[in-house]
């Protein structure tokens, strides 16, 4: 056993008390005592490769941003109705990161709330209601964004004036590409069917909850049409954004201009701070109409945390970094599947990383259970991670972006191990 009794009975008492919405990672939950860089100790005193985490993004426990934070709380810290320079100049700095057109941040405590402004934005600026996303979409929890968010409502089904799009998943990039936009044409003329135009298309522009497929160039022509229509794009970088994809953000692999862009996770390292990114005259016209106020939303000590983040990654090349490293990452990964005769297709931008086992015949539900397995063989071998697509027939591995080669060679190593240790994924028919 790798939990103890003392955690097996934490975890017990945790269900007493947070009840049936939560959910633990892993068979044997870890319990963590202390992180830091890419390495998470749990309360035995084992090491963990955390091959998952995309919050701490410059590394668990960092000791400048902690710094940085405490400071701030000893400052001042209280709520967003007084002039704060700290908090000026990181919107100025950040939004430097931005192309011309989108000059204009506002502040969120989520990556939810941030979708949920962004959709608040989108239905006052274009006067319609409907929406577009991908088909197995996650977009956050405010009753707005999940019903939004079809990973997280399959039963219930998305609201009445959201309509999905499949992403293709065969073929070569200009066929996946006429698919999409085919599909996003089908979209718009059921919502006008509905009497409902199209305010926005909504895109995680990793495609995460799908199933990992940066970099998702293939969706531009899409998001065009539904541009042309009059609907505004998106893009929701909660995921893929702060340099994950090997670009500071995902939509630079798109040849289409977000209108709006949702940043969220990574952005604090741990901090609650997120933000809708956007142009001047899209929030003056909101503002004309509507008053804006979170309380928490960019007060000093998150925006202390934020500041941190946006100077390390600026001053360490890092999309360059994270480009060598997830190539280094990705071919391990499907050389190491080859060596274990196990069909796997690897995708991905940078370190952000889905290995697919839905291929060569095997169902999704089959890919899924030995996912599922994969993902508690790895735990027991001491490195984090997580599955994701429609059926959860993908692993995801989205490590800290201070991963190091060796820690990278490390994580395939593992992987390697493990995929010998698990009886052989054979295809349904095989
Ligand atoms: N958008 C995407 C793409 C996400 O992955 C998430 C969180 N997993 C969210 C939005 C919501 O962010 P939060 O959990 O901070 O509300």
């Amino acid at each position: 056993w790798l939990t103890s009794a003392v955690t097996a009975s934490l975890a017990q008492r945790r269900q007493q008390v947070l009840g049936g919405t939560y959910r633990l990672f892993y068979d044997e939950p870890v319990e963590v005592a202390s992180a830091s860089g890419v390495w998470v100790t749990d309360v035995a005193g084992t090491r963990l490769l955390d091959a998952y985490n995309n919050v701490p993004v410059i590394g668990h426990s960092d000791p400048e941003v902690a710094a940085a934070v405490q400071a701030e709380l000893l400052r001042a810290n209280s709520h967003t109705r007084y002039l704060d320079r700290e908090v000026v100049d990181y919107a100025e700095r950040l939004l430097a990161r931005f192309p011309a057109h989108l000059d204009r941040v506002a502040f969120t405590c989520s990556g939810s709330e941030a979708n949920d402004l962004a959709l608040q934005l989108a239905t006052h600026l274009t006067g319609r209601r409907g929406i577009i996303v991908t088909e197995h979409a996650y977009h956050g929890t405010t009753a707005a964004v999940r019903a939004v968010s079809p990973s997280l409502v399959t039963l219930a089904g998305v609201a009445d004036y959201v309509v999905t799009v499949p992403i293709p998943r065969d073929g070569s990039d200009a066929e996946r590409a006429q698919e999409f936009a085919a599909a996003v044409d089908r979209a718009v003329a059921e919502l006008c069917r509905r009497g409902l135009e199209p305010a926005a298309i909504l895109v995680d522009t990793a495609l995460t909850s799908d199933g990992i497929f940066a970099p998702a160039a293939f969706v531009s022509e899409g998001i065009r049409r539904a541009q042309a229509s009059g609907a505004l794009f998106i893009a929701d970088e909660v995921q893929a954004g702060f340099c994950r994809t090997g670009q500071w953000w995902g939509f630079e692999h798109l040849d289409v201009a977000p209108d709006l862009v949702t940043l969220g996770k990574p952005m604090g390292n741990g901090l609650p701070i997120a933000a809708v990114v956007g142009p001047a005259a899209s929030f003056d016209s909101f503002g004309a109409e509507y008053r804006y106020f979170n309380t928490f939303a960019g007060t000093a000590a998150p925006i202390a945390a934020a500041r941190v983040v946006l100077d390390r990654l600026g001053a360490n090349d890092t999309p360059v970094r994270v480009n060598a490293l997830g190539e280094r990452l990705r071919s391990g990964f499907a050389q190491a599947a080859t060596d274990a005769g196990v069909g796997a297709l690897v995708r991905g931008a940078g370190l952000m990383v889905g290995v697919d086992f839905a291929v060569g015949g095997v169902s999704p539900s089959r890919a899924a259970e030995y996912v599922r397995e994969l993902v508690n063989e790895l735990r027991r071998r001491e490195v984090l991670v997580s599955h994701t697509g429609a059926h959860g027939e993908a692993l995801k591995i989205r490590p800290p972006l201070v991963i190091d080669e060796a820690e990278i060679d490390e994580l395939i190593g593992r992987f390697a191990a493990a995929l010998l240790a698990l009886p052989r994924l054979a295809g349904d028919a095989a």
